[in-house]
């Protein structure tokens, strides 16, 4: 059942039992910013999270503290169990959560992995932590006056707790996850050879054998998998189990099915009627794939014809006649989209490695204070960065957060996208590849154009003689057409983006061809020629080198925050991973901030101010009453041990730095 926490802040908290230097040390530590401006926000947050609990039962463990614990845990990188313990022992821990000195600091592992399931289960999309996020990140841009109007964008590998060693593993790990997926009943239904393989073949080692040998085992691993695939099509309690679905998956990715007069020499091929291994690896010529390729970002599929769409009626199920007569063939190259591990099935293979990529902003130009990070997204590490830049900043806009000035690495401006980044009034400052071109090329922005978008004049004073759509190669867009007489005896041609004619003979030079010139003119070609131009100077370079900064947060975020390698599988687990790093290094910073105003958190313990008279004066007062009602010759009595419980519990306000107000309240009371 859920039950608000009472947002009320203990009077008496644990730094009460601490000596007077300990608790200015505690108070200078990120603790108190945790307590005093996080906690409230978390504690605010929690009707959101009501969803994850029934109206009836047991009430819940403050969800507002939960979620502390699970900030806290990942801003000192703790597994579970040093996170529960430091929560229990730590004082700084239980300052933050503002639990109560007399207050049991417990909790279950079971809970916190139990609030966590019901997170992940409830709300893949993290939406609900993404509210907490920005609900942290706008206190600290407020309460640290921070600009948003420049802000840096950076991707980052992240890796789930998976590991990979290439298609064998891959391969026998998927099948193996699915068998022992399977009732008694249906493990009885396997076939012979592949109940053998499942009992005998010894795990944990890779890399062991021949080319050849590996060779051979895969294809051995690629028949199991369609015979089983074949096996428990029909059964619909299997078939629909997600381990199924991996097998599936797998087989579309990696295999395709061929008539066997069809198949190419170079490929070696499995019978439907499932050889031994040993026959399997018939020729040599057979055994030049290579099946240790690992996946590149820029694959070349296999070529698609009437057998790959065999492959796809076979993995779907849809006609088991029509794809009985062809043979599996192990595709030589996937794309990096594909399934990398049947422990994590989300995550993908990019070219920094398998796992997840995240998209990190934050602020940036804002002297003497830290910068706090803006906005993030998660996605599998095949996605590339390009052209990510308007939707990282869509989601800047909408949660009012839009720079004005947005810096990022060559990876993010794409053709097309830049308009769209144009369109959104945010300047992106980050370098524009021009693909081939040559580095003395000048660009469009050496042409002069009309309001209509179309070139008046070239570099050299001429006109072009025609405004035409053609082909660029892959779509019609418009053109300036030029007199090649004239272009061909331009002492500007060898520095000219104009493209001379295609038809002439190779090895003919483009003062050598008979026709005319064109150039090609649209928005997107003109905007990164204009930035590439504007790269070129001194004061560009000087600007952009603020870009440099992010990699600092990705440090301090692979470094403080285990941000590298997670402990969690699959995306929603890796995003509630990482939105809790994100925030954990959000209020890292902000302690930061804050600390000289607390004393300075690094600076040591600040000295206790001496107490006030009042506040001495209305201490010996009440320890007088409490000891005077239980001297000797008196009878000790409910009232003088309430006199000394007070007279214990207001000493360390007395005597630290927070006398002033419990003095005033003693002298109200005594
Ligand atoms: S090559 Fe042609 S388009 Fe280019 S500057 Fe010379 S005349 Fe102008």
């Amino acid at each position: 059942m859920f039950r608000k926490t009472d947002p009320q802040q203990h009077l008496f908290g644990v730094e009460t039992a601490l000596p007077a230097g300990m608790r200015s040390r505690l108070k200078a530590s990120w603790a108190e910013v945790f307590r005093l401006e996080i906690l409230p926000i978390l504690l605010r947050s929690e009707a959101d999270f009501g969803i994850l609990y029934g109206s009836t039962g047991r009430p819940n463990f403050s969800v507002g503290r939960m979620l502390a614990l699970c900030l806290l845990q990942e801003l000192c990188d703790f597994c579970d169990q040093e996170a529960l313990d430091a929560f229990g022992f730590d004082a700084r821990w239980q300052h933050a959560t503002d639990i109560h000195a007399d207050e049991e600091a417990y909790l279950s592992r079971r809970s916190l992995v139990e609030f966590r399931s019901r997170l992940v289960k409830r709300d893949p999309e993290m939406a609900l932590m993404h509210r907490v996020f920005a609900a942290i990140s706008d206190g600290a841009i407020k309460k640290l006056g921070l600009s948003v109007r420049e802000q840096r964008l950076d991707s980052t590998h992240v890796a789930s707790n998976i590991h990979t060693h290439g298609r064998i593993d891959l391969f026998q790990s998927t099948l193996k996850v699915f068998i022992r997926s399977l009732s008694t009943a249906a493990y009885d239904r396997l076939p012979e050879a592949v109940r053998t393989w499942f009992e005998t073949e010894s795990s944990g080692w890779f890399g062991l054998g021949t080319a050849d040998q590996k060779r051979e085992k895969l294809q051995r691993l690629a028949s199991f998998l369609r015979q089983l695939i074949d096996l428990f099509r029909q059964d619909k309690a299997v078939s629909g189990s997600q381990e199924y679905g991996l097998l599936v998956q797998l087989f579309g990715e990696h295999c395709e099915l061929k008539k066997s007069q069809e198949s190419t020499p170079d490929k070696q091929r499995v019978a439907q009627s499932d050889p031994p291994a040993s026959d399997a690896d018939a020729s040599g010529e057979e055994r030049r794939a290579d099946e240790t390729a690992k996946a590149p970002d820029t694959a070349v599929e296999a070529q698609s014809g009437p057998a790959d769409q065999g492959a796809q009626d076979a993995a779907r199920g849809e006609d088991t006649d029509k794809t009985a007569e062809l043979d599996v063939v192990i595709k030589r190259n996937t794309s990096g989209d594909t399934l990398q591990s049947p422990h994590d099935p989300d995550a993908t293979y990019g070219h920094k490695g398998v796992g997840y990529s995240a998209q990190i902003i934050e602020t940036c130009n804002n002297e003497g204070v830290p910068e706090i990070i803006t906005a993030y997204e998660v996605h599998g590490a095949a996605r590339s960065d390009v052209g990510k830049a308007p939707d990282v900043l869509q989601q800047l806009e909408n949660t009012q957060r839009k720079p004005e000035v947005l810096y990022g690495d060559g990876g993010y401006p794409s053709v097309p996208s830049m308009p769209r980044v144009q369109a959104l009034n945010v300047e992106l400052v980050a370098p524009v590849n021009r693909g081939p071109m040559d580095v003395k090329t000048f660009g469009r922005d050496r042409f002069e154009f009309n309001e209509l978008g179309q070139v008046t004049r070239c570099p050299a004073g001429h006109c072009p003689i025609d405004h035409r759509i053609l082909s660029n190669g892959t779509e019609p867009t418009s053109h300036a057409v030029f007199n090649g007489d004239i272009c061909r005896n331009c002492a500007l041609l060898d520095t000219c983006p104009v493209r001379a004619p295609n038809h002439r003979p190779a090895g003919a030079s483009a003062r050598d061809t008979v026709g005319n010139f064109r150039l090609e003119v649209t928005a997107e070609l003109r905007l990164r020629d204009e930035m590439y131009a504007q790269q070129q100077t001194p004061q560009w370079k000087e600007r952009y080198k603020i870009r440099s900064g992010v990699e600092a947060t990705m440090s301090e975020l692979k470094g403080c925050h285990g941000l590298a390698k997670l402990r969690v599988r699959g995306l929603p687990r890796v995003r509630l991973a990482v939105v809790c790093k994100l925030i954990a290094c959000n209020i890292r910073r902000w302690a930061r901030a804050k600390a000289p105003a607390n004393g300075g958190a690094d600076a040591g313990p600040s000295p206790a101010l001496p107490p006030s008279q009042a506040a001495v004066d209305a201490y010996s007062r009440l320890l007088a009453r409490g000891v005077a009602r239980s001297g000797p010759g008196t009878r000790s009595c409910i009232l003088c041990t309430f006199y000394r419980f007070l007279a214990r519990r207001f000493a360390p306000y007395i005597y630290g730095s927070f006398f002033g107000k419990p003095a005033e309240l003693l002298n109200d009371f005594v």
